[in-house]
């Protein structure tokens, strides 16, 4: 059985090659996927408060009336 630190350095060698060979992100957002949601987001730096979209100042509504802002996809935040 291999060492799990090995096998991530494995993996993230895999991530790599994907990313720079094809530049396929499918295989890597399945195995994201897999990892349960906290841990996630503890990854991320300032994960905890979503930022205002800058785009629509948190309204969600694009540069017309009754479009959807296309940064935040209407949701405000980000
Ligand atoms: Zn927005």
């Amino acid at each position: 059985m291999k060492d799990l630190h090995d096998l991530v350095d494995e993996v993230i060698e895999q991530i790599k090659r994907d990313l720079s060979d094809t530049g396929d992100v499918t295989a890597i957002v399945e195995l994201l996927l897999s990892i349960p949601r906290d841990d996630l987001e503890a990854f991320l730096p300032n994960s905890c408060e979503p930022k205002i979209c800058q785009t629509c100042n948190g309204s969600g509504e694009g540069m017309h009336e009754g479009t959807t802002c296309p940064t935040c996809k209407g949701r405000g935040e980000y």
